[in-house]
């Protein structure tokens, strides 16, 4: 198939064809300031280079800060009220049931990687977990051999069919990680700057996990080493001649008491106080498969109230409660934070920078939990960096989202 170098309309957004590999990353977690204390310990010239010569701001992710809405948000362009995924759970009440939102499914819009495949171009996605490779990669054609999509969780069982690619451990010349692991980010990493070495794909996404920002703070040894990693692949995807765009899902902060254990409040408890045991029905959007690092407690949650529930005066009663930031109804949530109605609860709530909402008390292993709780969900963890290894002109007063990452690497590079 031959490009004619048209503009990619894809959700209403306008994308120019890429002219070089270009590259947007999603940085699972990247809390402000980890780049930073990476830099100042001297353990990320790449990062520094880009930040001085290219582009580095802040922009805002959307909320929920959770990282299957902001990853879904970043590969379409647009919030979760367009593409359906407001987080990995919601209730379906005319079956009654709690339902994972992991399927393709349930996305409702194209993603920009289909776009600009389907207009021709050759691109690539690599997510850590596999989860996110399902919805990522929807709509790529693999029979046209210009798509390859697969996540390091199952780099193992990729398959040409499914994947555009197979033997990926000898492609990328890594073991298979293990999924609650640094390397299963590096491998993300190892894999994209092989993918641009061997098939120079136009375009690019590479998502990582967070399950060292959720393990350790800003400035750590720990920390510190991840960035530097990334660092270390950052320079050779610059060295290739990619444009690169960093952006993260969402931030991360410490969500524990003086004694360390997690400060949550329990609102399935609370709600059961008032207005019978079962009769509410508190659903967290952050609940998956992979919970040791977080153990399902996030600063997001949706509640659905029982049929003829007073939900002013349960909205007063939750504001009431110390760590509770924001609670408003479904109406208000959704024109706020751009959210899909259908998927989201009669109340949404949101707790203070360091405390998580939970649902009952029994319900949470926390046995997982080998550090103090670190998490996100909230309005605390909206901020997020963007950078850029060249310069970008932004249009003035453009309140900057995390999801422009694609318009900024494709439309806005100087
Ligand atoms: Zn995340
Ligand atoms: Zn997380």
């Amino acid at each position: 198939m031959t490009t004619n170098g048209n503009p990619i309309i894809v959700n209403g957004r306008s994308y120019s064809p890429p002219t070089r590999p270009t590259v947007v990353i999603c940085l699972d977690g990247s809390e402000p300031g980890y780049i930073e204390k990476a830099i100042d310990a001297g353990v990320a010239p790449t990062f520094a280079r880009f930040m001085k010569e290219g582009a580095h701001v802040h922009a805002a992710s959307v909320i929920p800060s959770f990282t299957n809405p902001n990853n879904l948000s970043i590969i379409t362009g647009r919030p979760p009220a367009v593409h359906g995924i407001a987080g990995n759970y919601f209730y379906d009440t005319t079956s009654g049931t709690e339902v994972m939102m992991n399927d393709p499914k349930f996305l409702r819009a194209p993603t920009i990687l289909a776009g600009v495949h389907d207009a021709g171009y050759r691109v690539a996605a690599v997510t850590a977990k596999d989860k996110l490779r399902a919805l990522l990669a929807h709509g790529l054609d693999y029979s046209t051999g210009r798509a390859f999509a697969f996540s390091a969780e199952r780099a193992d069982q990729a398959t040409i069919a499914a994947n555009g690619i197979d033997d990926v451990l000898d492609f990328v010349g890594l073991p298979l990680p293990e999924v609650y692991s640094a390397d299963l980010s590096r491998f993300v990493f190892a894999a994209g700057v092989k993918l641009v070495e061997r098939h120079r794909p136009d375009l690019m996404y590479l998502s990582t996990t967070d399950y060292i920002q959720h393990k350790v703070g800003l400035g750590t040894k720990i920390a510190n080493d991840f960035y530097a990693m990334i660092d270390g692949y950052l320079a050779q995807l610059d060295a290739l001649g990619c444009t690169i765009v960093a952006t993260a899902d969402h931030g991360m902060n410490d969500k524990y008491l003086a004694d360390g254990k997690p400060d949550v409040i329990y609102l399935q408890d609370v709600m059961d106080d008032w207005t019978g045991k079962g009769a509410a029905r508190v659903i967290l959007p952050i609940t998956d498969p992979y919970v040791a690092h977080h153990g399902s407690l996030g600063s997001f949650a949706t509640i659905y109230t029982p049929e003829g529930a007073d939900i002013d005066t349960l909205l007063m009663r939750l504001r009431d409660i110390n760590g509770i930031d924001v609670a408003l109804t479904r109406k208000d949530a959704c024109a706020r934070f751009e959210l899909p109605p259908d998927r989201i609860g009669d109340i949404v709530v949101i707790s203070s920078k360091h405390k998580v909402l939970g649902t009952s008390a029994a319900r949470h292993d926390l046995s997982g939990l080998t550090e103090p709780l670190r998490s996100h969900g909230g309005l605390t963890e909206e901020r997020v960096p963007l950078i850029a290894n060249r310069k970008i002109a932004l249009p003035p007063d453009h309140r900057l989202r995390n999801f422009d990452a694609f318009d900024v690497a494709l439309n806005r590079i100087q």
